[in-house]
């Protein structure tokens, strides 16, 4: 039979507690957030209860349950002593009297039980397999607290003042029509990012009934390629898209998570390929959020490491269109972990830096007297064709030829490869071998602990 949930006003409930162990502490614990009058009755219990108690928010009666225990109608009853028998007496003399018992120990004989709760009060979400397993309910609440930002709480509390100034304006109907938009507008975004002018402005638009003209682009964070390595922002976001630009550097299993009815714009970059140049791409973004859009830019790893994120977003701040950030994971990091190579290991480097190792007209400019520190890590980007000169010239700068490195060859996805060895040998093992893009290169002495390391093939 299925259970049915209600929502109880805790304030104006009575909660009497038969046991003071690790139970009665759970549902103690939820009983007093929700500010419920409760009475625990035990001859012992457990400090974080004794602490309750200290604290005036329950009281407690440090004594056994009586055999002639007296309850009254309406209160709510909760046997959790670890002796069947007797929670199994008070259950009959609590009925009995018309109070509703609930029983850990006996799941067919409950008049209610507690729901597993994500609290994102006033919103909560309460989660039941009606006792039947426990397990489930555990990872379905999981799976919700991943999914609902906590700001929740914030955006309920917003949502519940404008509902109570709202309450006299028109009809139902048109209230219900007022939501119904009002949760399909920037303004809960808005919220989310801190921004409750801007919702306050969007809402007072749909009020006065003018749409609102202009979209949002959100400038996410893909990470390095395995989809798991998304942050719960990056994903809802994905989700929710109206338009997309991706970059060649975003996989097909992160693309797989667009809705279906996103429009979809690859926007490049292979090396020297650019399928739109970059004013170009800065220029949809704009175009499209002053069409209303929510425009998704999504890029590789993080969009403010080699990424020329910063360059997007100046040209949308230059037109006025509101705009997010959301950092991904960078292919150092993801590479580096996936690899089992930690870039900051305390006996090989005390720093770590990130560098771009692109060619242009066949050199790269870098402060090489900087990079050859000893213990430092040095990580370097879109080094691939410039591998041979860029090892030479660490070398030439004093750099030991016996510095160990490595070339994570899609990092994170399940074709991953990580080719290891020294400044002096990589450049010839590299050549003639087929290595794929992206390739990531680490140098300096953490690289060495990459055999030992190592967690995936
Ligand atoms: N914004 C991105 C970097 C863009 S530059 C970030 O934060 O990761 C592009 C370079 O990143 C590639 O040339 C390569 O060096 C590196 N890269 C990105 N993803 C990678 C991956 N999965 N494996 C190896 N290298 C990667």
């Amino acid at each position: 039979m299925m259970t049915l949930p209600l929502v109880l006003n805790g304030s104006r409930c009575r909660f009497v507690i038969i046991g003071g162990g690790q139970v009665a502490e759970r549902k103690v614990r939820s009983l007093v957030k929700a500010g419920a009058d409760v009475t625990v009755i035990a001859p012992d219990v457990v400090p974080a209860l004794q602490a309750f108690a200290d604290q005036g928010v329950i009281t407690l009666q440090q004594r056994p349950v009586a055999t002639d225990e007296a309850y009254l109608p309406g209160q709510y009853v909760v046997l959790s002593t670890d002796c069947t028998d007797v929670n199994a007496a008070q259950a009959e003399r609590a009925r009995a009297a018309g109070a509703l018992v609930c029983r850990s120990d006996a799941p067919d004989d409950n008049d209610f039980i507690f729901p597993a709760v994500v609290d994102r009060s006033p919103l909560t979400v309460a989660v039941s397999t009606s006792g039947a397993t426990p397990a489930l309910t555990r990872h379905v609440r999981e799976r919700l607290e991943a999914f609902l930002p906590q700001d929740y709480s914030v955006l309920a509390s917003w949502m519940e003042t404008l509902r109570q100034k709202l309450r006299h304006e028109g009809t139902q109907q048109e209230r219900a029509g007022f939501w119904r938009s009002w949760m399909r507008s920037q303004a809960p975004d808005q919220i989310l990012a801190r921004r409750p002018e801007v919702a306050q402005a969007i809402t007072d638009d749909l009020l006065s009934g003018k749409s609102p003209d202009c979209g949002e682009v959100f400038l996410v964070g893909a990470g390095p390629g395995d989809p798991d390595l998304l942050t719960f922002r990056a994903l809802r976001l994905i989700q929710s898209a109206d338009v997309v630009f991706y970059d060649r550097l975003v996989g097909e299993r992160i693309i797989e998570l667009l809705p279906p009815k996103a429009e979809k714009f690859y926007v490049g970059k292979a090396r020297s390929d650019h399928a739109v140049p970059q004013e170009g791409i800065n220029q949809l973004l704009v175009d499209e959020a002053l069409k209303g859009k929510r425009v998704l830019r999504l890029k590789g790893g993080d969009p403010f490491i080699f990424g020329r994120g910063g360059e997007e977003i100046e040209q949308l701040a230059e037109a006025n269109v509101p705009f997010q950030v959301v950092p991904g994971i960078t292919a150092a990091s993801g590479c580096a972990s996936y690899a089992g190579i930690p870039l900051t290991h305390r006996d090989h480097a005390q720093s770590v830096r990130f560098v771009t190792g692109h060619l242009r007209n066949g050199t790269c400019n870098l402060p090489w007297n900087e990079l050859i520190h000893p213990s430092q890590t040095l990580v370097i980007y879109m080094g691939l064709v410039g591998l041979p000169y860029i090892c030479e010239q660490l070398m030439a700068h004093g750099m030991s030829g016996d510095t160990p490195i490595a070339l994570i060859e899609k990092g994170t996805l399940p074709d991953q490869k990580v080719h290891t060895g020294t400044l002096a040998t990589m450049p010839g093992y590299v050549d003639g071998r087929e290595i794929h893009a992206p390739t990531l290169t680490v140098v300096g002495s953490v690289v060495a602990l990459h055999e030992k390391l190592r967690w995936r093939s």
